[in-house]
Parts: C-alpha cells; structure tokens; sequence
C-alpha cells in the first residue's frame, strides 16, 4: 500500500509534512517546527505520530521535537549534530536506513546548509525529504562551505526525475522571483513564476515539488545552461562549482 503524505504550514514558512503508512499505522512527521500544528495536522487525519525524522539541527526544525515525543512517544531519528536541543533515539548518517511502519528510507548526508544536515529518501515511494537543502527553485543558504552545498545539492538532484520533494520552507515566489532573473527566457519557469505569484495571492502553501520540474526551473540545478553561465558573468573556464557559488551570492544579494 502506498504511503499517505499531509502537507500544511508551520510558523510563518515553514513546511509541515507527514508520512502515514497504511499497512502499519504508523506516521512520521519531518521536523517539528511547530509541535501544536503537527499534532492537529495528525489529529485532522486520525493518524498518530509514531517517528519522528530530524532534517537538521536548526531551531526552526527541532523546537517541537521533545513535546511531540512526550505526547506520542514516538521514536526520534536524526543527525548526531541535532541532540543537543532533541532528544534523538536513533543517530543517522550518510546510508542509514530507516523504517516507518512498512516504508524503507534511505538517510544521505547533505551537510553545508548545516552541519549535520541529511535528507529522506524513500525509493519505494518515490519520495524524498530535503529539508533546507533544495527549495522549489532554489536552494537553501550555506553555513558550512560552498563546496559541502553544491555536493549536497548534487545529491538531491541526483534522485530520479519523478521523485517527489517536500522542502522545508515555502520561499517559492521569492525563489521564483530571482530564477528568472537568471533565466528570463525560460518557459516552464515563467509558468510557474506566475502560479507561485497566483498561489501567493491566494495564501496558498506551495512546499512540494519534484525533481523533473526542479531541473527544469532551478537555477542551481541548471548550472550547465547557457543563461545561467552568462549571468554569473565568470567568462571562460569556469566550473559548474563556480557558477554555483555565484548563484548562491547573487541570491544573497538579491
Ligand atoms: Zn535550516
């Protein structure tokens, strides 16, 4: 039986999302952001936090984490680097496996956003979590180094292209807004530039995507592309690295 999945915002942007296996009854939440509006979002669809799957060690993704496991007891996964504010059962690193119910994921470290970042994926499914390291159309800010990122980002458009993503935030529109300002002629993304614009207008949550669209639309996934060599203005010999890291500081600044 194929996984159920529950997407709805938590905080101000960030992503909420559950995984319900049906065969077991089992459902994880990705991060806790918001402990209150995880467990109503359970409560919505009658199903019972059972695992709890840390992207990374930042607040905005552990804060919920004790209070969920105190009302659940549900079983904690996540990065070494998060145990400091989480309290983690279950240390994951690059090719862990894990088990929700039936569903097998496969862990990958993905650090540069953090430390200790890692992503979800769940072959089976056809589904992957990706926390902060891809947005729809972008891609999350380093803190560790450029070229931890762009391995990291590799990793995660590396997955086959009919596999679908949650990310962790919703900056779709602003994500949007400057993709086309590095790629102004392209198609597919000036379609979805106008429904991020539709969608925001309508205060609808837009935190899910794959990675066929992705490859079509984002910039850090589009280092190869005439236009978005061109915009990083590097001239000749430069490496798709570097177009990367000059994307990332455009973003920055834009
Ligand atoms: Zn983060």
């Amino acid at each position: 039986m194929p996984a159920q999945f529950e997407t709805f915002l938590c905080l101000s942007d960030n992503i909420g999302v559950l995984m319900h296996d049906p065969a077991t009854g089992k459902t994880a939440t990705i991060d806790v952001p918001d402990a209150e509006a995880v467990l109503a979002a359970a409560a919505r669809r009658g199903w019972v936090i059972s695992d709890i799957l840390i992207t990374h060690e930042h607040g905005d993704h552990v804060q919920g984490v004790a209070a969920v496991k105190e009302k659940t007891g549900a079983t904690v996964a996540g990065p070494m680097q998060a145990m400091t504010s989480a309290p983690v059962d279950i240390v994951v690193q690059d090719e862990t496996q894990v088990r929700v119910g039936n569903l097998r994921g496969d862990v990958r470290a993905t650090p540069g956003h953090s430390a200790g970042h890692v992503i979800y994926h769940f072959a089976d499914e056809n589904a992957a979590f990706v926390g902060d390291v891809l947005f729809v159309m972008g891609c999350g800010r380093v803190s560790g180094s450029m070229d931890q990122m762009w391995k990291s980002v590799g990793i995660v458009g590396a997955l086959p292209d009919d596999t679908k993503l949650w990310v962790g935030h919703d900056y779709t529109l602003s994500n949007a807004k400057f993709a086309l300002s590095v790629d102004p002629d392209n198609e597919d993304l000036q379609k979805r530039f106008m429904r991020a614009e539709t969608m925001k207008a309508n205060g609808e949550l837009w935190g899910t995507t794959n990675i066929g669209m992705e490859k079509l639309t984002n910039p850090f996934l589009r280092l190869k592309e005439k236009a978005i060599r061109k915009a990083t203005r590097l001239g000749e010999g430069q490496t798709q690295r570097d177009t990367f890291e000059a994307l990332r500081e455009m973003k920055n600044r834009f």
